[in-house]
């Protein structure tokens, strides 16, 4: 197939990281594939189109700010939630107090035993003890008792064992990825298929892992100081996060067998929508979202307190396969492949974008998923300055905050971090630049099963790439989450490419 866009970008990143402090490792292997904006002439124009912009981005800051849509979700601390979960549940007391139906005994119950499947045994318990019907009721007492034997036989599970796998959006048709043409070798290092994706979270599953949120395992106090925060599991499960690169459908992959945006079904779930080959469109279980919410919807007891995964989101080609970037609106400083979606476009209708994104990204909030940035225009976090780091946030935050609302976690694009594995100190530019935007949480890319750092100002963890290339040439590395073998995708061409 012939592309008319960019070539694979893949960068492999030597990095200075150590491994808790010990064994000094290894290649970052870095994970996208994308055209990354950040060429000279690029960053004058958008300079210059930012100044352009400016008297337009004070009322749309106005607007964010008065929209309630935006609220950040993934600022929410554990403490805030708990609490709003109370709030939640006196509410419902007296509304139960005066309903019937909604009092009814068997709805409770089931309203109990939902939380409890995801361990969260106290949420269960007061559902129950805060019904009136529970002085009477034998079957609610029962089950009350029942979830606080559970849950005291909960063990904290030690945060610095956590570990974090990430992926890039899924291959769905594998012949039209793996078709020859100068994007396939980064889709077979960088990339993973539905049929291993889903096969790694059934083995995973049946190991005992469960997801958990960077904001389970740290949490913000009031004071801006952090704290650790405490994972509360059943003997013998294993909390674990999972994030997503680049939910973009970016303009390159078009046609290459990959989903092309995220929608909500008549349902109101959360799904992707695909392009067959033939030209029909169908809606279904097309990437990590869907098929993660599918799997969950038939285990609950795989996610903890309701969480999902993180996406890390850039904002150059717009998120979730809404074209919602500065760009398109103004139609200044285009892409040749932005370009050519606007001109096979005619009818696109920039604010009407903007809304179904928000939509989208409002639902999928409120069904324990997180947004992060992955800078605006995937910036390799190492080698810029920290006033290019500066330019391209204000852009994450003009162009994607009032979409996916403010975030407090970095996910560094190519897993380039703004510091070593020794911490960021006061004297770090970067550091304290992204902290005054009100990041506290970074992620970068690491091959070790485990790197995280809880400090009292920040929380950083690494992640694992579970993709082509790691499987290919280190399965070994992979052997505490599945079996390579029981996982590996035939139809990937072999040997998948040397970075
Ligand atoms: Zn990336």
């Amino acid at each position: 197939m012939k592309k008319k866009i960019v070539g694979v970008l893949t960068t492999v990143l030597a990095a200075s990281l150590l491994v808790g402090g010990n064994h000094p490792v290894t290649v970052q292997v870095d994970n996208m594939i994308s055209g990354t904006q950040d060429d000279e002439d690029t960053q004058s124009d958008e300079a210059e189109a930012d100044a352009a912009e400016a008297e337009e981005e004070q009322s749309e800051e106005a607007k964010v700010a008065a929209d309630p849509e935006d609220q950040p979700a993934a600022t929410e601390t554990p403490k805030e939630e708990k609490k709003a979960e109370k709030e939640a549940q006196k509410r419902e007391a007296v509304e139960n107090s005066s309903d019937s139906t909604s009092s009814d005994e068997k709805t409770l119950l089931k309203k109990a035993k939902k939380l409890a499947q995801q361990y969260d045994y106290t949420g269960a318990i007061s559902v129950l003890k805060n019904n009136w019907k529970f002085a009477t009721s034998d079957k609610m007492q029962e089950a009350a008792a029942a979830y606080m034997k559970k849950r005291d036989a909960c063990v904290e599970y030690p945060l610095e064992n956590i570990t974090h796998v990430f992926f890039h959006s899924l291959i769905v048709n594998t012949s039209l990825a793996f078709d020859g043409d100068s994007d396939e070798a980064g889709y077979n290092q960088m990339m993973t298929t539905v049929s291993e994706f889903k096969k790694m979270l059934q083995i995973m599953y049946d190991k005992g892992y469960v997801l958990v949120s960077p904001h389970d395992m740290a949490v913000i106090n009031d004071d801006g100081t952090m704290s650790r925060g405490k994972i509360m599991l059943p003997e013998g499960k294993i909390p674990f996060v999972l994030s997503e690169d680049d939910v973009s459908y970016y303009h390159y992959m078009d046609g290459d067998g990959f989903a092309t945006k995220l929608v909500i079904d008549d349902n109101g779930d959360i799904k992707c929508e695909y392009k067959k080959a033939d030209g029909t469109v169908v809606t279904g279980d097309y990437d990590v979202v869907p098929i993660l919410d599918s799997f969950v919807k038939e285990h609950p007891d795989f996610s903890y307190h309701g969480r999902k995964g993180i996406l890390a989101m850039t904002g150059y080609n717009g998120v979730l396969g809404y074209r919602t970037d500065g760009a398109y609106k103004t139609k200044k400083n285009l892409q040749d492949d932005q370009k050519a979606f606007l001109k096979a476009n005619p009818d696109f209708d920039y604010d009407k974008e903007v809304k179904a994104a928000k939509k989208v990204a409002k639902a999928m909030k409120k069904d324990g998923w997180e947004f992060a940035s992955h800078t605006w225009g995937h910036r390799n976090a190492t080698s810029s300055t920290a006033a290019e780091l500066k330019t391209d946030n204000k852009k994450w935050e003009k162009y994607v905050a009032p979409i996916l609302g403010k975030t407090d976690m970095i996910i560094f694009a190519f897993g380039a971090d703004i510091g070593d594995w020794e911490g960021y100190t006061s004297d770090n530019e970067k550091y304290e630049y992204y902290k005054s935007r009100g990041y506290r949480y970074f992620c970068n890319v690491d091959s070790s099963q485990y790197f995280v750092q809880i400090t009292s100002e920040y929380f950083r963890q690494g992640r694992r790439n579970l993709d082509g290339y790691r499987m290919y040439y280190n399965p070994d590395m992979l052997s505490d989450l599945f079996d390579v073998s029981e996982v590996w995708d035939s139809s990937r061409p072999t040997p998948v490419p040397e970075m």
